[in-house]
């Protein structure tokens, strides 16, 4: 082992590895809903000294020396998620948007308390209480849906099972609900149960920084994100409070369920927030939904079901569940024209998760590498072509030549 070595020269491997998720990074196209492409400045900072250092503890009362400067990245990143946000409260530590609920949970119940959240099958997450998941295991979870007919959130249902169970937490938000949240209404029913909330806007978290997407830190006792969906931060977790609720959940992240904070991506958290502060980052979110909606009014014209008929945030849910393919099938046939989405279930899905009959769709990492309207057109136009005849491989092929074409005339990190 020798530290002159580049990871070239020290493991073929793994860098080769890497670099085949460059160039398929930079030559597909990636439309998963939860990604994005970090900044060149946020990646720097990821692959910083910091990874080096234990700072176990909060800044200024750590349990290692050494820690002056790491004290410095986390306060910008608590500083600047604060403005950011507008939250009186912040903990910047979690390893991921999993760990950020865990401890919201752990500081506001106990094992065997009654939470409602939606349900995985109609676009929750499976911190919300899915039945395989530590929030199922330890909580008594039940689960609110979309209506049947409208398929947004139901708030007469909502508040039914909330007078129903009595929750003591009622958890808000989603991985897949192409629409926007209306927090207040949540804040009646749980004032009416006396439950609190945790919202989680893990995915449109930039355009609720933005103003694009109503906000939850007035309505809501806990608000925890990922930085990593539309936000275009490092991978991570982060939670926002009430000032007097900071004491207990900083203790559940810390020593509660983690040990070191990962100060390498605490750094690019500052770094993404900072540059999530700047206008032009507004209006990059402005486009994530201008785009989202040029892809659903493409795919509607054509005579494709938009679960609850449109979008007004970074995704859209194609309902296949009239199609002779399922949501596999699709994701599989997309994938080899170069076209990168994921299969999803729909409400009222009758197909197993594995093979669904949806697909998610999303818009933050193609506006990143500058995709706007005229492009989205095309990007349309070749979803259509492989769902119109989803066994054409030569097709495909030749899709996914033109696919790489338009990559090269947006370059993201190979100029
Ligand atoms: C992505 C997501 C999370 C979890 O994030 P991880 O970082 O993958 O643990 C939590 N909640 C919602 C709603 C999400 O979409």
């Amino acid at each position: 082992m020798s530290f002159s070595k580049s990871l070239k020269q020290s493991d073929s491997q793994v860098y080769q590895a890497i670099q085949d998720e460059l160039d398929r990074q930079e030559f597909k196209l990636e439309m998963i809903a939860s990604e994005n492409y970090v900044s060149p400045a946020v990646m720097e900072a990821v692959g910083s000294v910091m990874t080096n250092k234990y700072a176990e503890g909060y800044p200024h009362k750590r349990y290692y020396g050494g820690c002056e400067y790491v004290d410095v990245v986390e306060e910008l990143a608590q500083q600047r998620a604060q403005k950011l946000f507008g939250a009186e409260a912040v903990n910047v530590q979690p390893h991921s948007g999993s760990q950020a609920n865990m401890a919201v949970y752990l500081a506001a119940l106990n094992a065997g308390d009654t939470i409602l959240g939606m349900s995985l099958s109609h676009g929750g997450h499976l911190t919300h209480g899915a039945k395989v998941n530590f929030s199922g295991f330890l909580f008594n979870a039940v689960t609110y849906g979309v209506n049947a007919e409208s398929e947004v959130l139901d708030f007469d249902e909502i508040r039914d099972l909330a007078q129903k169970h009595r929750p003591k937490m009622i958890v808000v938000g989603a991985s897949a609900y192409p629409r926007k949240i209306d927090f207040e209404k949540f804040r009646q029913i749980a004032d009416e149960v006396e439950a609190v909330i945790m919202a989680d806007i893990a995915h449109p978290a930039g355009l609720v920084a933005t103003g694009l997407h109503p906000d939850p830190i007035p309505h809501c006792e806990y608000v925890t994100t990922t930085t990593h969906k539309t936000l275009r931060g490092p991978r991570g977790g982060m939670i926002m409070m009430r000032q007097d609720l900071a004491k207990k959940v900083n203790s559940r992240i810390f020593p509660g369920i983690q040990g070191g904070p990962l100060m390498h991506v605490i750094a690019a958290k500052a770094v993404a927030f900072q540059e999530a502060l700047q206008d032009d980052y507004k209006i990059y979110c402005q486009q994530i939904i201008k785009n989202a909606q040029t892809l659903g009014d493409q795919l509607m014209e054509a005579g494709f079901r938009l679960v609850s008929g449109g979008t007004d945030n970074h995704l859209v849910l194609m309902d296949l569940s009239e199609k002779d393919y399922t949501g596999k099938d699709a994701e599989e046939a997309l994938e080899r024209a170069g076209i990168t989405v994921n299969k999803n279930t729909v409400p009222r899905e009758k197909r197993s998760p594995f093979i669904t009959s949806g697909i998610r769709i999303g818009t933050p990492a193609l506006t990143t590498r500058g995709f706007k309207e005229a492009e989205m057109q095309q990007v349309a136009k070749w979803m259509l072509s492989v769902l119109d005849d989803i066994n054409n491989t030569e097709l495909q092929e030749n899709i996914k030549k033109e696919v790489h074409d338009l990559c090269k005339s947006f370059p993201l990190y190979q100029t």
